[in-house]
């Protein structure tokens, strides 16, 4: 999602003449999009800020702007303790860049915008062209976030759950294809919580398979206590819908998973996974695990690792949890550093046995892969499989934005390699 943000700010810096460089020591403005989720993100703002001062110690000062949730959620701090940053600019309020950018300009008061004001946001973000022109292009359709975890800063840094109208997004998405993109990724804290008037998620993506251009969807994230029937059909029935399911679980423990306040039970989780299997069998899932939650036992800790064999998890993000102050979660006790470390340590050589099993049969596969740019040798190609594997082939053809069919060859942890054995068939991506 920051991505996708620092993206628009640039579409929106533009208009007053603010491009990109990437010549660091010779900027006139700085912006430092941020995220807050786990600890730490402070400390790289200012270490970030004393890079900046070393390198402008004998120019002309860069404006310097801190955008994101570490602006959100420690605006005046940051600007009390650190002079040198001149405005901060929360994820609700950055459609206002251009005026904050111009204002300092003129004057140099220090400023500080951390309103939540998302349907304003949308609605200037939508004067804006969307101007990415990848073959892979993100497109915000909610934000927020009404769940309430009580390990998360989300619904502090990012406010209440707020969609953007369907048509607004099929505009954008059409506006990106116009321009080569062959793959939406709709992003949201929850995206599954998507309601626009009578509009629900699965309502988007059958818009979106109908965008003749448009060849791939996929949608992050999703909770599961949103995993309501219309979607698991939208599974079934949308053609364009990739078949790798981003569906975070947290702990394979229901007390862990009650004290969480996440909303579901692990059955409830199981139920869900069985009834999008049987949807389309070709389904496979991806999650997120916080490992050492307070009062997390070997027990449940254990019954983690039992989901994770059970699922068998493509691919997983897992971190110990990270106390976030003002979180309910923050006050309670902690598990002893040493016992959390050690659990996340196993839970990963699971998780990774598990990856390097499937990645291993995927080995003498065929695989559409969809080809997004350059690798970085000469003559070789990146793209992603459907279930979004990195996968690169050589060819002397330029690929970029084709799906081509790819015998996989060979792979490591992060890649897939392959060879082309051919096209795709028409009835595959019937458009
Ligand atoms: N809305 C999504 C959901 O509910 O699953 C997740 C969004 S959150 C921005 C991304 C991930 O960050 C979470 O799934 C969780 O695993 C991780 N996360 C959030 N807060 C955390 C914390 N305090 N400590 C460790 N991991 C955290
Ligand atoms: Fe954070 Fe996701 Fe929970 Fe919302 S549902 S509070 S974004 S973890």
């Amino acid at each position: 999602m920051n991505e996708y943000d620092s993206n628009r700010i640039l579409d929106l810096t533009k208009k007053i003449n603010y491009n990109l460089t990437n010549k660091f020591n010779d900027t006139d403005c700085y912006i430092l999009n941020t995220c807050h989720i786990r600890e730490k993100a402070t400390e790289k703002v200012y270490h970030d800020i004393g890079r900046l001062k070393k390198e402008f110690r004998n120019k002309k000062k860069p404006l310097v702007i801190i955008a994101g949730c570490v602006a959100q959620a420690e605006g005046d701090i940051i600007l009390k303790k650190e002079k040198y940053i001149d405005a901060v600019v929360g994820p609700q309020s950055y459609h206002k860049i251009n005026q904050i950018i111009l204002n300092l300009e003129q004057d140099n008061s220090r400023l500080n915008h951390t309103e939540f004001e998302p349907i304003e946001k949308f609605d200037q973000l939508n004067l804006v062209k969307n101007n990415n022109s990848k073959v892979s292009s993100f497109v915000t359709i909610q934000e927020g976030c009404d769940k309430f975890c009580k390990f998360c800063v989300v619904p502090y840094t990012r406010g209440p759950e707020q969609s953007r109208s369907l048509i607004e997004i099929t505009s954008e998405a059409k506006h990106l294809a116009k321009q080569g993109t062959k793959e939406i990724i709709l992003l949201g804290q929850n995206v599954n919580a998507y309601s626009f008037g009578k509009h629900r998620l699965s309502d988007l993506l059958y818009a979106l398979d109908d965008i003749k251009d448009l060849k791939r969807i996929r949608y992050t994230t999703s909770h599961p206590k949103d995993f309501t029937e219309d979607l698991i059909e939208s599974h079934a029935s949308c053609k364009k819908l990739m078949p790798l399911l981003h569906l975070p679980v947290q702990s394979g423990s229901t007390k862990i998973l009650k004290r969480m306040n996440r909303g579901h039970t692990v059955e409830e989780y199981l139920e869900i996974i069985e009834k999008l299997k049987k949807k389309n069998p070709n389904l496979r899932f991806s999650s997120d695990f916080i490992i050492a939650y307070p009062d997390e036992t070997e027990l449940d800790f254990n019954k983690t690792i039992s989901l994770m064999e059970k699922i068998k998890f493509v691919n997983s993000f897992s971190f110990i949890f990270s106390p976030r102050p003002g979180t309910p979660a923050a006050n309670l006790n902690q598990i002893d550093f040493k016992i959390a470390k050690n659990r996340l340590l196993r839970f990963q050589s699971v998780a990774n046995r598990i990856k390097k099993d499937y990645r291993n049969k995927l080995v003498g596969s065929p695989q559409n892969v969809l080809f997004e740019n350059d690798a970085q040798k000469e003559n070789t190609f990146f793209g992603r499989d459907e279930y979004f594997n990195s996968v690169i082939v050589h060819s002397k053809d330029d690929l970029t934005g084709k799906i081509k069919k790819v015998k996989i060859s060979s792979c490591n942890h992060n890649t897939l390699f392959g060879e082309i054995i051919g096209d795709l068939k028409k009835t595959e991506y019937a458009a």
